[in-house]
């Protein structure tokens, strides 16, 4: 028997071809036998996929050092509010930006830089304003 496929000769009982694993019963095409054969890798890969899939999630869940910018720049903004600003709301404002690059404390770099930031704006403020740099236009009102 004369594989359809590969031309192998097999043994008349054989129901597929020993070199290239063709049916010789006629019930699949040659070409479907073909694409059968070019699928033959996929087996290997989702054994792969599985092993490295419980490493995917774990970088996410770790804390970088991005996520320590953001605690420290977070409490620095606050203590900023109560002493020495000139140092610490500038050191908040610069580590909450680079904790907003990381996976985990978002939220608290947000905090740290709306914090630090409405900080410095308050504190140049009453500077300018003690100064009477400002118009009066400007500081009249609001308390
Ligand atoms: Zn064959």
């Amino acid at each position: 028997m004369t594989c359809p496929n590969c031309g192998v000769d097999n043994a008349e009982n054989s129901a597929f071809c020993k070199a290239c694993g063709a049916s010789l019963t006629g019930e699949q095409p040659a070409s479907q036998a073909a694409h059968q054969s070019e699928a033959v890798p996929s087996p290997y890969q989702p054994p792969v996929y599985s092993m490295y899939a419980p490493y995917l999630p774990a970088p996410r869940r770790e804390y970088t050092w991005k996520d320590i910018c953001t605690i420290v720049g977070f409490i620095s903004s606050i203590a900023g509010l109560f002493t020495f600003w000139v140092v610490l709301c500038p050191m908040g404002l610069l580590t909450s930006c680079l904790g907003y690059r990381g996976n985990r404390t978002r939220g608290l770099a947000v905090a740290g830089i709306i914090i630090s930031l409405l900080a410095i704006a308050i504190k140049i403020g009453f500077i300018l304003y003690h100064l009477d740099v400002l118009p009066s236009w400007l500081t009249d009102g609001a308390l």
